[in-house]
Formats: C-alpha cells, sequence, structure tokens
C-alpha cells in the first residue's frame, strides 16, 4: 500500500494521504495484533492496565504531533484497558462480537467517511442500506413491505417505533403530534410488562409518554405477560411486547397478544434487542411465532448480527407511520425527488453508514451462517446449564435461548462466586436478581465463542464457586 491516491486527484491531498500510508498500516498492524490476542487476554483489564489509563490524561496539546505517536499512545495504553468482549469468553451482557466480514467492511467504510443521511450524500450506503433491508425482513420473517429506518441500538429503535405509534393512533383521532405535540393530545395508555426492559421505559419518557403512565400486566416464572391478564385495549392502546427477556431469554406470547390487539384497534410494539434474531434460526424460530403479527419492531445488529456498534434496527408495518413520525419538515435544500433518503426514517439526520456493516455480516453468513451463529449461541447456553446443574447449581430459568441463570446458593455465595470470577479473568459474568433470587447471568452472543471457550469457562466458574 505505497500509494493510496488514485492516479489524477489533486497533489495537495495526495501528499497528505502518501505520508498517511504507514500510518494506516501501522493502525490495521496494531488492529490485527490485538484481535490475534484476545485469545490469551483477560476479560477485564488487570488493575495495571487500568492503572494505565492515567497516561491519557494530559492537558490538550499546544500544536500538532506526529499521527503515528497518537495512534501507539491509544494502542500501547488503551488496549489493555478495554474490556475483551470481542473474544469468546465475554458472557456479561448480550454484546456480541463483531464478525470479520463485518469488521472488515467497518474499517473499509471508515475511510469511505460516507454521510448516510441522504441518497444524494452517498449512493453506495443508500444501496447497500437497501439491499441489507430486504435480506433482514427476509431473516426476522417480518412483512415484506415494512419501512426501516437504521439507528443507534434498540433504545432509538424502541424510540423510533413508538413514535411511529404516537403518530398513528393520535392521527386516527384527528391529532397532528409531530406538528402540536401532546398538549392537549387524546390520551394513550401505554401497556407493558412486569419484565419491560429499562430502555422501552426510557424511549417512552423521551417520547412525552411517561415511563411510569403504564399499566404493567403480570409475569409468569419465566418474565412472560400472561395474556389473559391483559387490561381491555382500544384504538389509543399502545402494547408494547417482549422478545428475549433480558435475564431469561424467555418471549411474551406474541400471537395471543397480536390477536387481542388486532381486533381493538390497539398497537403492538416488540422490543426484540436480541430475541427477534431467533426468527433466523429455524431451531429457535418458535419462539418467534406470532411476532410478524405486530405493528413494529425493535432489534439490535450489534448484538446478536455482530456487526461493530453502534447498529440497532426499527421496522414498522406501514413506513408511512414510521416517515411521518421521523421526517423533517420540509426544507428547500433538502429535496429527496421521491427517493427514499434513510434520514426520514431515523431520529438523525447525519449518521455513519450503519448498513454497511450490515450487508456485509449478512452477505458472509449467508442464511445458513447466521442460523448456525445464532444456534450455536443457543447450544452454548445449554451446555453451560447442563455443566452447572451437573455440578450441583441450581439454574433458575428455562433455557429457551442465549440466557443462563445460575445461583450458587445463598446470595452472599452467589455474590461472591461472581467477584472471584470477574478477578479471575477467564471469563466475565454479572449479577443479576430474578424474581427475588440473586443469580449470575450468562449471556452467549458472540460468533466467536467456541465450544472449547465454554468448557475453559465451565471450569472457571466451577474453581470460582470451589473458594
Ligand atoms: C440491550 C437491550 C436493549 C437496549 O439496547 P441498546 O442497543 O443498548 O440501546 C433494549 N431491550 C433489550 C431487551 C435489550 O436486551
Amino acid at each position: 500500500m505505497s500509494d493510496l491516491t488514485p492516479s489524477g486527484s489533486h497533489s495537495t491531498g495526495a501528499a497528505g494521504r502518501d505520508a498517511g500510508a504507514s500510518l494506516f498500516e501501522e493502525a490495521a498492524r496494531r488492529a490485527l495484533r490485538y484481535l490475534q490476542e484476545l485469545e490469551r487476554r483477560r476479560v477485564f483489564p488487570s488493575p495495571e492496565a487500568l492503572n494505565g489509563l492515567m497516561a491519557f490524561e494530559e492537558p490538550l496539546p499546544a500544536g500538532p504531533s506526529d499521527p503515528l505517536e497518537t495512534l501507539a499512545l491509544l494502542d500501547e495504553r488503551g488496549s489493555p484497558g478495554t474490556v475483551t468482549s470481542p473474544g469468546g469468553r465475554y458472557f456479561g451482557f448480550v454484546f456480541g462480537g463483531s464478525l470479520p466480514a463485518a469488521l472488515a467492511a467497518n474499517w473499509l467504510a471508515g475511510a469511505w467517511d460516507q454521510n448516510a443521511a441522504m441518497e444524494a450524500a452517498s449512493p453506495a450506503a443508500a444501496k447497500l442500506e437497501r439491499v441489507a433491508m430486504s435480506w433482514l425482513l427476509d431473516v426476522l420473517g417480518l412483512p415484506a413491505d415494512c419501512g426501516i429506518g437504521f439507528v443507534s441500538g434498540a433504545t432509538m429503535a424502541n424510540f423510533s417505533g413508538l413514535a411511529a405509534a404516537r403518530h398513528a393512533l393520535l392521527k386516527a383521532q384527528g391529532w397532528d403530534v409531530e406538528a402540536m405535540g401532546l398538549f392537549g393530545a387524546p390520551p394513550i395508555t401505554v401497556v407493558v410488562g412486569e419484565e419491560v426492559h429499562v430502555s422501552l421505559l426510557k424511549a417512552l419518557s423521551l417520547l412525552g409518554l411517561g415511563r411510569e403512565r403504564v399499566l404493567r400486566v403480570p409475569v409468569d416464572g419465566q418474565g412472560r405477560m400472561l395474556a389473559d391478564a391483559l387490561p381491555p385495549l382500544s384504538e389509543s392502546t399502545i402494547v408494547c411486547i417482549q422478545a428475549g427477556n433480558v435475564n431469561t431469554g424467555a418471549f411474551d406470547p406474541a400471537a395471543e397478544i397480536c390477536q387481542q390487539a388486532r381486533a381493538a384497534g390497539a398497537w403492538v410494539h416488540v422490543d426484540g434487542a436480541f430475541g427477534l434474531w431467533a426468527a433466523a434460526a429455524p431451531q429457535r424460530a418458535h419462539l418467534a411465532a406470532g411476532l410478524s403479527e405486530a405493528d413494529s419492531w425493535a432489534t439490535d445488529a450489534h448484538k446478536w448480527l455482530n456487526v461493530p456498534y453502534d447498529c440497532g434496527l426499527v421496522f414498522c408495518r406501514r413506513p408511512e407511520d414510521l416517515r411521518a413520525a421521523l421526517t423533517h419538515s420540509p426544507a428547500a435544500y433538502l429535496v429527496t425527488d421521491g427517493r427514499r433518503d434513510p434520514m426520514e426514517y431515523t431520529p438523525e439526520m447525519s449518521r455513519r453508514a450503519r448498513g454497511i456493516e450490515v450487508w456485509a455480516a449478512l452477505r458472509s453468513l449467508g442464511r445458513a451462517g447466521l442460523a448456525e451463529m445464532i444456534e450455536r449461541c443457543c447450544r452454548h447456553a445449554a451446555r453451560f446449564a447442563q455443566g452447572l446443574q451437573a455440578a450441583g447449581f441450581t439454574v433458575l430459568n428455562d433455557v429457551v435461548l442465549n440466557q443462563v441463570l445460575v445461583s450458587f446458593g445463598s446470595p452472599g455465595k452467589t455474590g461472591q462466586v461472581i467477584r472471584a470470577l470477574q478477578e479471575e479473568g477467564t471469563c466475565w459474568c454479572g449479577g443479576t436478581v430474578w424474581q427475588g433470587h440473586t443469580a449470575m447471568r450468562i449471556s452467549v452472543s458472540s460468533w466467536a465463542t467456541t465450544t472449547e471457550d465454554v468448557d475453559r469457562c465451565l471450569e472457571a466458574m466451577l474453581r470460582a464457586a470451589a473458594l
């Protein structure tokens, strides 16, 4: 890579970029070494590595310096201070790693530095996003003409889907919420399960729907909403259901809830941050049964599709509802000529071209590769559960997906095991309280986790429990 400059470009820019060639080669070399070391690294940084982060605490330099020096500092002090969630032994939250194809596409797309707001700003980004959209709807089993927005994560995907719901329900009552706001608007009732994710409540608060102004439906022992405990629904109700409980992995009974909602004219929004991907794996698809009957869906690509941060996805049965909720008012300089401009389906205008990594991940995996990645994570979760049960510990949930909740005895003992495991460094798991029981959470969502990783981490867990 001695010349990064296409022939015929301006010489000043060319000179600047030539000087950068060794910088970018060095960045690639360091990044590669980081990836190769993941296998051997502790998952959470050591106390020394955390101390090393102090090196960043310097005054703003008075003037320019060699970018190579900045890169070296970033790698030498930053890399050891990272959590190795891209490796195969991180089970703390549902994070996912980065598939090689997605990470490589991210590097090239970083060089492209495209603004994905408009087709006019990046035909390539807009094209790849459109292709990814149709593939996503296909693998997730959603209606083929859904509207889609590429957002920062499931929080903004929940926000966007709920904004579409708010728009549609109020429009049907003659109220233009985008123009008039909620002051004086007809009331909307929001129904959630007892086990609703905090991010959905945050989205409700951002939308003026209120995170405490919700009706909470009781749940069963796995955290599933009881469909027969729903309050009366109407044309002014939004029912928020969950595909994949963050503790147990359980799914709300979508088919029954959607049927009741449909009959009443209510809107159903699905928080499927990771669970929606079950639809892409034939052996798990039964969990997702009925979800396609909803009106809007939120999921993350940066979780189980294993693309780099950040990438969430919102889907809306009627694209016009999503667009009406999120588009800007007309501006003379933003003429779209009837094209699908991505920014009309997201809260942001300018943003990075997230669709590129989604496209690369799906293209490199193919339908079968995606199904196998999802299924493999679920198999690993089951292997953890079996190993822990065989050693005499209690698994608190039905391990239907990628989540395992394990108790090592008393709350104090379980807490001790979690701390010991985190300090030892082989893997990283967090704690939770599930329906009154203190537990360790194991979330398997990385393409990189192997059966050997699971066995090695199981041993570390049993060692920590024996202390
Ligand atoms: C992770 C998660 C979210 C939030 O997603 P972000 O990408 O962090 O914004 C919402 N709901 C569920 C069920 C989740 O697991």
